[in-house]
């Protein structure tokens, strides 16, 4: 509720003044039990940041985290650090994320060892379940993480993710260094653990395409703020906001008679340092007129089930054929 993070910066030189990055600008979002929430958005645009945040890896600048209904900076420090298991993270690069130096085993088990548990035949065993569940073979529990590919070092990330029997785990861009097809494998992994398990997923990515085969609600990030929110349906269906229909623009269609109709994403994202003023999607924004350069649009509902922030959401919403975009 209303997150923010500002990240202090040095400047160029010892005589340049330090900046102040702000990385997420009141970001505010619910997740429900065995949902997944799309948070999509370019690199840099806050959405990493914002996991982190919800995970507790890095202390809010301002607003809460409440899971279960508890807010986690209030919570007694023992209270948290056995909350924490309930809240996992996977990453982008497993080869990365997991030490090389450790076996399988080790690697798998380690959160649980961080909650105090200790090696023993039983959480072996465990382990191999683990192995089991992920699609991997618990003859693997004494093998090293780069007898592995990109695909299978990804399970065992994931079986480390749930061998402390999570609620939520943040999946930060947990696909995009695989191929295609493997991508597709590991999206379908992760649904039936959801299923099982009854996972909820922060799915953070920047692939529209992928983030849909998973998502339940999608949630859209330009320059550290939602600028959208939206149920899958409706989203891909008729994005609202103009940079989300530029992101979705620039996924490759692959009818051909419908790729006039696609807009193009024009221009470069800005420095996060120094973002525009107003609504930080002015300078390439088609429809951006002049309020829209001083004064930030908030988030807001547009219909029951969707949010934009954007002055003009209804507007476009109801068709941009009724008046000309102008140019920005
Ligand atoms: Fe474009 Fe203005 Fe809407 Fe921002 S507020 S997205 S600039 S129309
Ligand atoms: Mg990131």
């Amino acid at each position: 509720d209303g997150l923010s993070k500002e990240f202090p910066v040095a400047g160029d030189n010892w005589l340049a003044p330090k900046q102040t990055l702000r990385a997420v600008q009141s970001v505010s979002f619910e997740l429900g039990s065995r949902q997944t929430l799309g948070l999509v958005g370019e690199s840099g645009c806050g959405k990493s940041t914002t996991g982190r945040l919800i995970l507790q890896l890095i202390e809010p600048t301002a607003g809460t985290v409440r899971f279960n209904g508890r807010d986690l900076a209030t919570m007694p420090k023992e209270e948290l650090r056995q909350l924490r298991s309930s809240m996992q993270i996977i990453f982008q690069d497993p080869q990365a994320s997991l030490n090389p130096r450790h076996r399988v085993e080790e690697l798998i088990l380690e959160p649980l060892y961080a909650q105090g548990e200790k090696p023993s035949a039983k959480l072996t065993n465990y382990a191999g379940e683990l192995l089991d569940k992920v699609g991997l073979s618990r003859r693997h529990l004494t093998r090293f993480p780069h007898e592995f590919s990109g695909g299978q070092r990804q399970r065992i990330g994931i079986a480390r993710a749930i061998a402390s029997k999570p609620q939520l785990i943040v999946c930060d861009e947990a696909v995009s260094a695989l191929d295609v097809s493997v991508q597709a494998q590991v999206i379908n992994l992760l649904q039936d653990l959801q299923d099982q398990l009854g996972l909820s997923y922060l799915f953070i990515g920047h692939d529209l395409a992928v983030v849909r085969h998973i998502a339940d609600t999608m949630a859209i990030m330009y320059l550290g703020r939602i600028v959208e929110m939206a149920p899958k349906r409706e989203f891909y269906a008729r994005p609202m906001h103009p940079y989300s229909q530029a992101l979705l623009g620039s996924v490759p269609v692959s009818h051909p008679s419908k790729r006039h109709t696609r807009k193009r994403l024009e221009g470069e994202i800005p420095s996060p340092l120094n973002p525009p003023t107003g609504c930080h999607f002015h300078p390439r924004c088609r429809f951006a007129r002049d309020v829209c350069k001083q004064q930030v649009p908030e988030l807001r509902s547009i219909t029951p089930t969707r949010q934009a922030a954007c002055h003009f959401a209804e507007e476009i919403a109801a068709g941009e054929g009724q008046r000309a975009p102008h140019s920005p």
